[in-house]
């Protein structure tokens, strides 16, 4: 830090992002991206639209709105473009939290809720998640504060049933809640049916994942149209051009393919499936994950030692600390043949910790 650095900060904690690494080609299943790469269509989009990158790109990203609230059922009003899902969230803490009212979270969780606390300087709650690792609903009601719950949760894969969400947004009717759908698409059930009838929901979706996007940084917030206005109120104080044009592009062109997203959807729940099944089989714990990742540890070796062996092995999974989730690593789920490189490297390495 310089000494310049405005005190304000001096309780920031940098979110830490997954290793991407430029020295070594890995087998990377250590940030939950897709491994399956954008479509002709969308590329074609994307090089259209540099064509015009004199230009500054939408800032009401007016076509893009529309398709997604047309796939969404939602008015067009209610959808909030970003860049990223993490810049809704960024956003969300700016606009529905304080001293006096504070953030509420799960104690395990996406890592930067935390992150964006600090940041805005605002107060935070974090709730104990139960013994098997999942969230008790009734804990969030009358929260006292904007609850942040990820569904699915990360690192875990758990995810909530849509009555459990609709408990805790109907029980925080003085509260904000916001559901993060980072992973929905992998076999949660949005929560996106309920705001017609609640207008102190917030939802928080991605292209990173299920449409294989994450470098371009697009996501939403969607939301009843007074919340949208004000997060309107942050982007246009902070940065009105916060989509470029050629992630417009591309997510348009993502939307109208719908066949697309489906298809790789159920390729990677299917091969989730499959490594889960097989990991069972090799003596691992993993929890039942509706995400395109698991998390999986196993007495015969420690989660640290599992990750570095792994990584010298040229397969990257992501290891977290931390009291009760250091003996666990987590697995993004990739092709076919990453999957089975991840597995045969796996068992290699529990054969000689065993011989
Ligand atoms: N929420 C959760 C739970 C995540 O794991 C991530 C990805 N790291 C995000 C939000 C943010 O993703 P993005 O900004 O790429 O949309």
């Amino acid at each position: 830090m310089s000494r310049f650095f405005s005190e304000k900060f001096a309780g920031l904690c940098p979110y830490v992002p997954g290793e991407q690494p430029k020295q070594r080609t890995y087998i990377k299943l250590n940030t939950n991206e897709s491994p399956f790469p954008p479509t002709k269509e969308v590329t074609d989009a994307v090089e259209n639209a540099a064509k015009s990158a004199q230009l500054y790109s939408d800032p009401t990203c007016d076509l893009l709105v529309r398709k997604a609230a047309e796939r969404l059922g939602v008015k067009p009003t209610q959808i909030l473009p970003t860049n990223g899902s993490d810049e809704v969230l960024n956003f969300a803490f700016g606009a529905f939290c304080d001293q006096k009212t504070k953030a509420v979270f799960p104690d395990i969780t996406y890592g930067f809720y935390e992150v964006f606390a600090k940041f805005h300087g605002v107060a935070y709650k974090k709730i104990p998640l139960k013994a098997d690792f999942s969230i008790e609903p009734s804990d969030y009601f009358h929260a006292g504060g904007t609850v942040f719950i990820a569904n699915p949760n990360a690192p875990t894969g758990l995810c909530l049933e849509l009555t459990q969400i609709e408990e805790i947004v109907k029980n925080n009717p003085e509260n904000v809640v916001v559901i993060d759908e980072a992973y929905v698409d992998f076999g949660g059930e949005s929560a996106v049916k309920l705001l017609d009838k609640y207008d102190n929901l917030l939802i928080t979706q991605t292209f990173s994942k299920s449409r294989g996007l994450a470098g371009a940084r697009l996501g939403f917030g969607i939301a009843s149209e007074s919340l949208i206005a004000d997060l309107n109120a942050i982007k246009y104080s902070t940065n009105p051009y916060n989509v470029n044009a050629m992630t417009l592009a591309a997510g348009v062109a993502s939307l109208e393919d719908h066949d697309t997203f489906l298809e790789n959807c159920q390729a990677i729940i299917k091969m989730r499936e499959y490594t889960m099944e097989k990991l069972i089989r090799l003596g691992f714990t993993v929890l039942p994950s509706k995400a395109n990742f698991l998390f999986i540890k196993t007495s015969k070796i420690d989660g640290e030692e599992l990750y570095l062996k792994l990584k010298e092995r040229g397969v990257l999974v992501r290891h977290f600390k931390g009291e009760r989730t250091s003996q666990f690593n987590r697995v993004s789920v990739g092709t076919k043949a990453q999957m089975d490189a991840f597995l045969r490297a796996t068992k290699e390495i529990l054969e000689e910790k065993t011989k």
